[in-house]
């Protein structure tokens, strides 16, 4: 930087008297497209930022003068922009400032002089020629966003507290500039205004033009105003140091003290540059694209300016980890081989037929067309124990691949997803890029548990984030806000699962190929337990050689009465507990069973959880049984109506959602507009009352399916007539008596399978959901497909009464 003489007084308030009119002047306008054009104006030794004032000195003979005159002519303002680096390595920072100037003022030393403010942040854009010689350059006006927060106010605060502090040592400060930074509201102007006020040496000066984000400035601030007051100190103690060694008032040794106290702090940096070198050579070393190498080298360096204790450097490190432990490029090769891939799904998985058929399509077509093809994204839809997370891992082995699952149930926050900015305390990744690092691959299988449980609160919404990372069109650049570098998902085979399709948010059902998990009948259990369970569990525990076999009776009995489910996951636990059993008694040299039968699970187990399927073994009147659809598979429902004399007052008990309440007035209607068919005489309805009940009052039940069996219940409790006690149904009923079709029903059906129905009565038009059952379920269970409730009381009821019906006593005027 050239010399300068001080300005005179005069100078200076000819400079000051600018200052309305470049405050004044309008900024650069917009074009169509939101672009500013104007004269570049290069500097290389200091930075005037935003909403900054500052005077500009050029000696005389300056080629920068003929450019501000260009225009001041034009009466414009201009572009600054910035040189980085030096020599041949130079270039052009990419972000410049836009700023207004003033009148150039020969001064009395004969150098020139102007005012100039800086207005905004500029990305710039193409530099070129215009017609009339000067440089001129596009950019985009940067918007800085920030987010207004309780922790942005709280570093506000904190800057300015730090900032007065180190005015108080710095004495150049100017009590004004403590004051108009202390009373300052906007982060983007604090930043600024301090950091000119510090003039750090330019290059890092740079920096700070080029961060967009004024939080992020000021988390920087910190650090510099830190690094400047420790300095400050340091000069001060050294200072202070030498003056009371310094008895005898000599030169040299006034300088050699000065240089021990100065080695002695260098000493510690020389560590610490040894470390960075080594973390410099990891980064070399390590296996990274391009802009990943470059972002982990700025960091690096960032880190090697450090003072070895800044609070800084430990949130940097572990960047800088994730940077070198992400699999960035790392896959492994898949195994395309149809025929090895349906060796591997059967040998771990009895049946599951559409599932394995869907999975080795997937893997034909993509041997055929390895390159276009996209990753499918599977969706696993089904009750717990089905098989959907083996059938994953088994899929991931046929493959090759790395098998990775994470679980969303709960997850209610965005950034549990994508990660916090490092600028919060103790940020890390989301849990996709946690896991793609656990996995070590860059193209795992990667399962998405439980996506029907995801939550939402106002931290935001995760379900939109995942879309990114399951939008092939997105997740090849997925942005987490740690990172803050794009990573490459679209190798990831996803497999997301769900026990119920009902809360998928349907932008991300419309993603997904839905794959059925229904639940397991008797007969598939038994094979399955046989097959994979037992031998498994025999292993595990260590009793594989004993030799010991469990009866058919004694499965049969677990299956009924120990576990209760559609899946095999509690029939796979209490087959490990009886393995356990044998395995104790052997290790304590008792005698156990060569073979476990079924009168013997009582000793080993405990009572039974569940008792055979209670099915009355008589027809009732009053009581008919329905089917409901749980996560956890299908459920039998009865449903209990009593009558008696009333006002005609509908009671309803064992929480009936409000959908099921509105069923039991449109079965009521229907019933009304029936009655004289019925015989059910009118005033029934206006005398007496009726309480319908739901037993398991604990459990919450709702939805319209339970329309025909309420009807069914009512019926028979105001004819007198009994239900077939061997039979379920479900249906919603409309005021007419048509059977509309439900969801589910082929858990439901398994369900009334389970207890022993020897029929059920569903929807016409729900047939199309029974095709795939088992074969014994269709052999056993006379499944009905019924279009109108008088079919439904033809089916279910017995034709004679075989109680009373209710009536209501005769009125004592009558
Ligand atoms: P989900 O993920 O559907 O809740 P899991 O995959 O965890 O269920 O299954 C629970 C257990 O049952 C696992 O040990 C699994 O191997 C076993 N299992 C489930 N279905 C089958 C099947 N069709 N064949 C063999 N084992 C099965």
């Amino acid at each position: 930087m050239p010399d300068f003489d001080l300005p005179s007084e005069e100078d200076l308030s000819a400079l000051q008297a600018q200052t309305a009119s470049v405050v004044t002047h309008p900024d650069l306008p917009l074009d169509d497209e939101g672009h500013i054009r104007g004269i570049a104006v290069p500097i290389n030794d200091l930075v005037i930022l935003p909403q900054i004032i500052m005077p500009f000195f050029l000696p005389a003979d300056d080629p920068l003068l003929t450019l501000l005159q260009a225009a001041q002519q034009r009466d414009e303002n201009v572009i600054l922009v910035f040189a980085k680096g030096e020599g041949a390595d130079s270039s052009l920072a990419s972000i410049g400032v836009e700023a207004a100037i003033g009148d150039l003022l020969s001064l009395h030393d004969g150098n020139y002089a102007c005012l100039m403010q800086g207005r905004r942040r500029v990305r710039l854009g193409a530099l070129g020629k215009d017609a009339h010689d000067p440089l001129f350059i596009d950019g985009t006006p940067v918007t800085e966003n920030f987010e207004y927060n309780e922790a942005t106010a709280d570093l506000i605060r904190a800057v300015q507290e730090d900032f007065a502090l180190y005015a108080e040592y710095d004495q150049v400060v100017q009590p004004e500039i403590v004051d108009l930074i202390a009373s300052a509201e906007d982060p983007a102007y604090i930043s600024d205004m301090i950091i000119t006020t510090l003039a750090p040496p330019y290059d890092e000066w740079l920096t700070y033009a080029e961060e967009t984000d004024p939080v992020a400035r000021l988390q920087r601030i910190r650090h510099t105003l830190k690094t400047a007051q420790n300095m400050l100190e340091l000069k001060d103690s050294i200072d202070a140091r030498v003056q009371a060694e310094m008895n005898r008032n000599q030169r040299e040794f006034y300088l050699r003290e000065q240089l021990r106290v100065i080695q002695k702090e260098l000493g510690e940096t020389d560590i610490w540059t040894q470390d960075a070198n080594e973390l410099k050579k990891r980064i070399a070393e390590a296996d990274l694209p391009d802009h990943v190498r470059a972002a982990a080298r700025k960091e690096a360096d960032r880190l090697a300016q450090m003072p070895p204790m800044a609070p800084e450097t430990g949130i940097i490190r572990t960047y800088l980890d994730w940077l070198l432990e992400l699999p960035w490029t790392k896959r492994t090769e898949d195994n395309l081989d149809v025929k090895h891939a349906a060796e591997v799904l059967d040998e771990a998985h009895h049946g599951l037929k559409k599932p394995k058929e869907r999975i080795l399509e997937y893997i034909a077509v993509r041997s055929l067309k390895p390159d276009s093809y996209r990753q499918p994204i599977l969706c696993f839809v089904g009750p717990p124990g089905t098989g959907k997370t083996s059938l994953g891992k088994s899929i991931a082995r046929a493959l090759g691949r790395e098998f990775v699952r994470v679980s969303l149930g709960g997850v209610r926050d965005e950034a549990e997803i994508r990660g916090h900015r490092r600028t919060y305390i103790g940020a890390m990744p989301g849990r996709i890029i946690q896991t793609i690092r656990r996995a070590g691959t860059a193209n795992p299988l990667f399962m998405l548990d439980e996506i029907d449980k995801l939550g939402h609160d106002f931290r935001g919404d995760p379900a939109s984030a995942l879309l990114e990372v399951l939008d092939p069109e997105q997740n090849n650049a997925f942005s987490d806000h740690y990172l803050e570098l794009a990573f490459d998902l679209s190798q990831v085979m996803f497999i997301t699962t769900a026990n119920s399709l009902d809360n998928i948010p349907d932008a991300l059902l419309d993603r997904m190929e839905v794959i059925d998990f229904s639940g397991y009948i008797e007969e598939e259990k038994l094979a399955i337990a046989r097959k994979f369970l037992i031998p498994r569990q025999m292993k595990e525990n260590g009793i594989a050689d004993l030799k010991v076999s469990i009866s058919e009776g004694a499965l049969k009995r677990v299956i009924r009465e120990y576990t209760y489910e559609a899946g095999v996951r509690n029939l796979e636990r209490t087959i490990g507990k009886l393995c356990r059993k044998i395995a104790r008694a052997k290790a304590e040299e008792k005698p156990y069973p060569q073979q476990i039968t079924a009168p013997m699970l009582e000793k080993l187990l405990g009572p039974p959880n569940y008792h055979e399927p209670e099915t009355e073994k008589e027809d009732q009147v009053g009581l008919a049984m329905g089917l409901a659809w749980t996560e956890y598979g299908g459920e039998v429902m009865p449903v209990e109506v009593a009558v008696y004399d009333g006002k005609g007052n509908v009671q309803m008990t064992g929480q009936l959602g409000e959908v099921m309440q509105e069923s039991v007035q449109a079965a009521l209607s229907y019933l009304k507009t029936r009655a004289a068919a019925l015989d059910i005489p009118m005033e029934v309805f206006d005398r007496m009352d009726i309480h319908i009940h739901l037993p398991e009052a604990a459990i919450p039940k709702d939805g319209p399916s339970a329309g025909i069996t309420l009807c069914t219940a009512l019926t028979s409790a105001l004819t007198g007539r009994p239900v077939r006690h061997d039979l379920a149904m479900s249906g919603e009923i409309t005021l007419r008596g048509r059977v509309l079709p439900v969801g589910g029903l082929r858990e439901k059906i398994l369900a009334a399978y389970r207890h022993g129905c020897k029929m059920v009565l569903i929807p016409h038009r729900n047939q199309k959901d029974i095709q795939d059952l088992p074969a014994a379920v269709k052999k056993s269970l006379k499944i009905q497909p019924v279009k109108h409730m008088d079919e439904v009381l033809a089916l279910a009821l017995g034709a004679e009464a075989v109680i009373a019906p209710p009536r209501p006593k005769k009125e004592e005027s009558e």
